[in-house]
């Protein structure tokens, strides 16, 4: 069976003294939650005092450098995240693909870096609108999941956290319907099994993201292949995170 996983990301929202706030709000409703992995990915300045005010929540980055140190000016490494307490980072969101190039190699040396320190990276793929248009959403998904799991090991596989992302839905309002997110979601679990094995790809876990709302997190949730989500937009507030939460208890 593989626990849920709901993580919010914050991108570049909210100072340390707002996650502050948030954290002191969210951490008093999710006492006691243990069904589901609930986490949130903050901006690097605000990981520090997450990680300090969180009982119940998982605290994620929003990025890494595969390097451990060095002239690399505004970037930060694994073992600086170790340090402050982070368990998983986010690698490859579209957003980071798109603006700072960051690539399938560069994803797959990231997450290969985060395992030796022990950290599980949430790996983020999904198409563009035109790339949907034109039916080549499969191609994109398994084109970017071989680049980016390259030169890992099936062990390292299974315990990750793969988010399909489609980016037509991202921040648009515009979800993917449950059919479409579940048969990617299966898709990202098969390109998996066919790269490793079936018992790699039944466990890791795969999340759906893309304007995921508290008025419809339940019917992603009610899908086989789908076992969490990243969600934006909805997880700035502590309302409307409580409600997902509430949903997915
Ligand atoms: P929204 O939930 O705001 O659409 O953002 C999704 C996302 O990019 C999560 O990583």
């Amino acid at each position: 069976m593989r626990k849920p996983i709901i993580v919010g990301n914050w991108k570049m929202n909210k100072t340390p003294s707002e996650a502050l706030e948030f954290m002191k709000g969210i951490e008093e409703v999710l006492t006691g939650n243990e069904g589901a992995d609930y986490g949130i990915g903050a901006p690097y300045v605000d990981l520090d005092v997450c990680v300090k005010n969180a009982k119940n929540l998982i605290i994620a980055a929003e990025n890494c450098n595969e390097k451990d140190s060095g002239a690399y000016t505004g970037e930060v490494s694994v073992p600086m995240l170790k340090e402050v307490g982070i368990t998983y980072c986010i690698i490859g969101h579209s957003e980071r693909r798109t603006y700072y190039n960051e690539t399938n190699e560069a994803c797959a040396l990231k997450a290969k870096r985060l395992f030796a320190d022990n950290i599980v990276p949430i790996l983020c793929i999904g198409e563009t609108e035109a790339e949907y248009d034109e039916g080549k959403t499969a191609d994109v998904i398994k084109t970017q999941l071989a680049g980016s799991l390259a030169g890992l090991d099936a062990s390292e596989v299974a315990r990750m956290v793969i988010a399909y992302e489609p980016i037509w839905a991202i921040g648009t309002g515009k979800s993917a319907t449950k059919e479409i997110a579940e048969n990617c979601c299966k898709l990202v679990r098969d390109t998996v099994k066919s790269l490793y094995d079936d018992a790699t790809g039944e466990s890791l876990r795969v999340q759906y993201g893309g304007s995921v709302k508290p008025d419809n997190i339940r019917e992603y949730m009610a899908c086989e292949d789908i076992d969490g989500a990243l969600i934006g937009g909805a997880s700035l507030k502590v309302d409307s995170f409580k409600e997902i939460i509430d949903a997915t208890k």
